[in-house]
Formats: C-alpha cells, sequence, structure tokens
C-alpha cells in the first residue's frame, strides 16, 4: 500500500507529470534493460527481447486538476481546468498550489453561500468556470507565489475503508502501480516489453498515441480505471462492473473498440486464475 499510497498524494497534472516519472523510475531501474523520456513526457521503459514481437503497457501518469489562470487583486485565484471536473464534487474541496512553494486553498464556487441564496438562485448549479482557489493571503503575496500556469491539484490523503482504499488521482495511480508491480513481478517476457508511463491523458489521450508511434507495438494494452457503479442509484443494465468482480476487459468505448482475439485472450487468462 504504501507504493499506491505515494503514487496517488503526489501531484501530477496532464503536462507535468515529472514527479510520477521519477517514482516509476525509481521502480523499474534495474528491471528494464532501458529507459527513456520522449519530447511530449512519456517515461518508455523497455525490456528487450530481440526477435521477439513488441507488447506496449500503457498507463496515464496525469490526473484531473487546474493551472492558475488569473490571480485578482484580493488574492482569489482563478483556474483553467485539464480534464473533465463534476462541479458537484469541487465545492469545498482542499487543493495545493504548486507555485513557488506549496499554499494550500480551498475551491469555492463565486456564489452567495446558501444561508444568502433565493429560492430561485438555489436552481442554480455552478459550473467549473465559477471556481475560485482562496488560499488565505493578501493579493500582493498570492500573486509573487502562484504565478499564472502553475499547478492545482486536489489534496486528499490516501485512506484505507473496510476492504477498499480511496484518495484523489486513483485514476489512474492504481493503473501506474499494476504496470510497476507486473514488470517486477515477471518471470518471464514473451514480447520485447515497454512499459509506458504516459502523459496528457486527461486532455485527449496525447501521450499514449504519441508514444505508441514512437514503439510501434503489436500488441497494445492500456491499463485504466473504470466505473464501479453497482450502487444505489444505477439501474442493473447500466452496471458495466461490480466492485471485487475482478478486471473489467474493455470491449469498447467513444474511441476505440478492442481486437476480439485479444479480448479472448484476456478472458480466458482471467478466468484460469
Ligand atoms: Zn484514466
Amino acid at each position: 500500500m504504501k507504493l499506491l499510497k505515494e503514487l496517488c498524494e503526489t501531484p501530477g497534472i496532464p503536462g507535468r507529470e515529472e514527479k510520477l516519472r521519477a517514482i516509476v523510475r525509481r521502480e523499474l531501474e534495474g528491471v528494464v534493460d532501458e529507459m527513456r523520456v520522449d519530447a511530449l513526457g512519456n517515461l518508455i521503459c523497455v525490456k528487450r527481447a530481440a526477435g521477439k514481437r513488441r507488447l506496449m503497457i500503457a498507463a496515464h501518469t496525469d490526473e484531473i486538476g487546474f493551472m492558475v489562470s488569473h490571480v485578482d487583486d484580493k488574492g482569489f485565484i482563478r483556474l483553467v481546468p485539464l480534464g473533465g471536473h463534476d462541479p458537484r464534487n469541487m465545492v469545498a474541496q482542499r487543493v495545493t498550489v504548486q507555485g513557488k512553494r506549496d499554499l494550500i486553498g480551498l475551491l469555492y464556487p463565486g456564489q452567495k453561500p446558501t444561508h444568502l441564496l433565493t429560492d430561485e438562485e438555489r436552481k442554480q448549479q455552478p459550473k467549473v468556470s465559477d471556481f475560485f482557489v482562496d488560499v488565505g493571503l493578501p493579493g500582493e503575496k498570492v500573486k509573487e507565489l502562484a504565478p499564472v500556469g502553475s499547478p492545482v491539484t486536489l489534496l486528499r490523503d490516501f485512506a484505507e475503508i473496510g476492504d477498499s482504499v480511496s484518495c484523489k488521482a486513483m485514476d489512474n495511480r492504481l493503473a501506474v502501480y499494476i504496470m510497476i508491480r507486473a514488470m517486477q513481478q515477471a518471470k518471464r517476457f514473451a514480447f520485447e516489453t515497454y512499459a509506458v508511463a504516459t502523459a496528457q491523458e486527461e486532455v485527449g489521450l496525447r501521450g499514449a498515441q504519441v508514444s505508441a508511434f514512437g514503439v510501434e507495438p503489436d500488441v497494445g494494452v492500456a491499463l485504466d480505471i473504470t466505473l464501479a457503479v453497482d450502487i444505489p442509484g444505477v439501474p442493473e443494465h447500466e452496471r458495466v462492473t461490480q466492485l471485487g468482480g475482478g478486471t473489467a476487459i474493455k470491449l469498447l468505448d467513444s474511441s476505440h473498440i478492442a481486437h476480439p482475439g485479444l479480448v479472448e485472450a484476456f478472458r480466458s487468462l482471467a478466468e484460469r486464475r
């Protein structure tokens, strides 16, 4: 759990995955034959096997977050969102602003507190663009410490809850963890294997595309989280996975239809285990 906790708690918005790259590098040093970083920020870790076909395993290292776009005279920070945020989950969240030093802040929608809302105003849902960060410091100081472009990520401690775990950035640090452990524990490699810690997934799968063109694999496996929707409020026919029911094997999504042979190979492997 120590490595998973470290991966989840480490901040890394799209384009600023360097701290995650350092962890993957540390864990796979000596496990693979070669490590390189491409211009986009993908860390490509290669286990050589001359003459064998190429397998690329990809896990994105970035998390959804924000970039500072403006600081006003009172020190309130405006944001550009990176990745798909749900405003329902943002109200009063604690964040870190990674400026000249780390600043702890709170996310608020630019709206009156509930006590002051009229019935009409109460019906309006906040939008992601309504939110600002309050770091509790005077404007001049915030302008100096949190320049435009500073990354902002949720601040959340890793917690073990019952048989489960909870943290920010479980998407996709859980998959990064699985990729690291798989590489460390593999006893033999039937393919020349490329474990790629990819960059900028949350803003359009950019790292995976660039690195796939660089590696040119015969087989590609993308590791990511999915929704465990066996919960109240979701009808049974929409429950694509169940918590504790094993690994989910993707058949298709909005940008990809999986190769049926590969789906079958994974299915039979899962059933044998
Ligand atoms: Zn993801």
